[in-house]
């Protein structure tokens, strides 16, 4: 294939035309579809993980009961009644 802006032959699937840097429209437009559908995503889905796995922690620690009884934690694992 010949490059379209300068007419130097280019290797086949190359993006970049060594002659003068012309860019295939089709590859960018393939690697930009593929930068903004995939590369994102990875850290959205570990943060979305991270506030799951945080948000179940928090519920955990306020729901935790007294080691003597099923009243609230008050401190140090103890309801107000047990707590001294
Ligand atoms: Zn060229
Ligand atoms: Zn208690």
């Amino acid at each position: 294939m010949f490059c379209p802006n300068c007419g130097n032959q280019m290797k086949e699937g190359a993006v970049f035309c060594s002659n003068c840097g012309y860019r295939k429209e089709s590859s960018v437009s393939n690697g930009a579809s593929f930068n903004l559908n995939k590369i994102p995503f990875v850290p959205i889905l570990c943060m979305v993980a991270i506030v799951v796995l945080v948000m179940i922690g928090y519920n955990a620690f306020n729901n935790r009961t007294c080691r003597y009884c099923t009243n609230k934690v008050y401190k140090q694992g103890l309801c107000r009644d047990h707590y001294t």
